[in-house]
């Protein structure tokens, strides 16, 4: 059996980063970009005035006072036809082009109108340059605007569409199937009969597969059969990444590791030394197109998410280009709790930061078949094996959901 150190390092050993895909800009969102872009424009692409007022000659004034002719008008998106010479000026709105020989802009506040074309400024502060963004401020032409590695945020998305990218080079969202498997299940708009109960975990997978940043695949519930299984688990094998969850403990019908060997998959581990997840299965199945990530889950719903959180979400990191660490920090205990088990043991419980200060509470609950009191928790505390008794205020490793 392995240490679960051993089991993420075999599970990043065994996933590449996904092909780089062009999409469009939209559809980038949240992905890492896989090329440098350059601009194709200067920006702003003229000289552009930053308020509504008059075009004038700076120079042309005494003081910033004087008398002008209006000889145009120009709105954002015209171009100016006259060039500003003394003793003129053109009306102008904010964005629009600066025309020739202007050298500053007066806002409209600072100016009086004699008669349909004449007015009067006063601006006894003004300069030369004033509310003038000069051309390629914020950009020139080839500047390099994104490089390749970055995630595309909104902020992204906006500037390439600013530099003309309809679409961007990136590493896709995984595929990812998630197939429940058990007699007992039932589908989640049913009331459960006797001896059965709801498919949570499926439900449950697929959220966090996607909370994770893939694109998901439900493949519903699977008997503990044999050929049922084979024809379901055969779905899902051509996608990034299949996430089983039960069939993968001791039990007389726990089938899955069987039917995923006979269906071609390599198992790379079975067992993990770790407490909730002791059962899980990894695996890899090659194909003509590349490979598929076989994760089998054991069935108790909070085994299922810590396996998920422990040994899939790495593995879904780094499909997309990520760093597969998912990161832990440290936090101190609030109330004692003594630790017992050969395991290294995730405990469900609850992080509060305040003042920068962690403190975390671990939740009542009743086991790993205890949803309900997962959701009073965002993380999972590590114990790691052999008997310890933590004081309140101990400092403890804590893995956040
Ligand atoms: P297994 O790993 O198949 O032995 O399942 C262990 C236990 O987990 C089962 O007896 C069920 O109580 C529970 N379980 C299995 N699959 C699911 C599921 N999809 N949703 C909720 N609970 C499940
Ligand atoms: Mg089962």
């Amino acid at each position: 059996m392995f240490n679960l150190d051993e089991a993420q390092a075999l599970v990043v050993q065994h996933t590449l980063a996904l092909k780089p895909q062009r999409v469009p800009i939209l559809e980038a969102l949240g992905l890492l970009l896989e090329e440098d872009v350059l601009s194709d424009i200067a920006s702003p692409p003229h000289d552009k005035a930053l308020v509504d007022g008059y075009a004038v000659v700076a120079e042309d004034l005494t003081n910033g006072c004087g008398e002008l002719h209006v000889h145009e008008e120009v709105m954002a998106g015209d171009v100016p036809q006259h060039r500003v010479t003394t003793g003129t000026a053109t009306r102008i709105m904010t964005g629009a082009p600066v025309p020739e020989g202007a050298s500053a802009v007066v806002m409209m506040e600072r100016c009086d109108r004699l008669g349909p074309q004449r007015i009067r400024i006063a601006d006894p502060a003004l300069k030369p340059g004033q509310h003038i963004m000069p051309a390629g401020t914020s950009l020139r032409r080839g500047d390099l605007v994104l490089q390749r590695g970055v995630e595309i945020r909104a902020i992204e998305v906006g500037l390439l569409a600013e530099v003309g990218r309809a679409d961007a080079l990136v590493i896709p969202r995984p595929h990812v199937a998630v197939l429940a498997t058990g007699n007992e299940l039932m589908p989640v708009h049913e009331t459960p009969t006797a001896g059965k109960l709801r498919n949570s975990n499926g439900p449950m997978l697929l959220a966090a597969a996607r909370r994770a940043g893939a694109q998901t695949l439900d493949l519903g519930i699977a008997r503990d059969h044999k050929e049922q299984l084979a024809d379901r688990i055969s779905q899902g094998l051509n996608l990034d990444v299949l996430i089983l969850s039960g069939g993968v403990s001791a039990g007389a019908l726990d089938l899955v590791p069987k039917v995923l060997n006979e269906l071609g998959v390599r198992q790379v581990f079975h067992h993990v030394r770790l407490k909730p997840g002791k059962p899980v299965w990894f695996g890899v199945h090659s194909h003509a197109h590349g490979s598929t990530l076989v994760f089998g889950l054991p069935g108790n719903p909070v085994s299922s998410l810590v396996t998920f959180q422990l040994l899939v979400q790495p593995a879904l990191r780094r499909l997309a280009g990520r760093n597969s660490a998912t990161g832990s920090l440290v936090a101190r205990l609030v109330t004692a709790h003594a630790h017992h088990g050969d395991r290294p043991t995730f405990y469900p419980a609850r992080l509060h930061e305040q003042d920068g200060l962690r403190s975390v509470q671990l939740v009542a609950w009743h086991g790993s078949a205890d949803l309900a009191s997962l959701a009073a928790a965002n993380c999972l505390v590590h114990f790691p094996a052999g008997s310890q008794l933590h004081a309140a205020g101990d400092k403890v490793e804590v893995v956040e959901f």
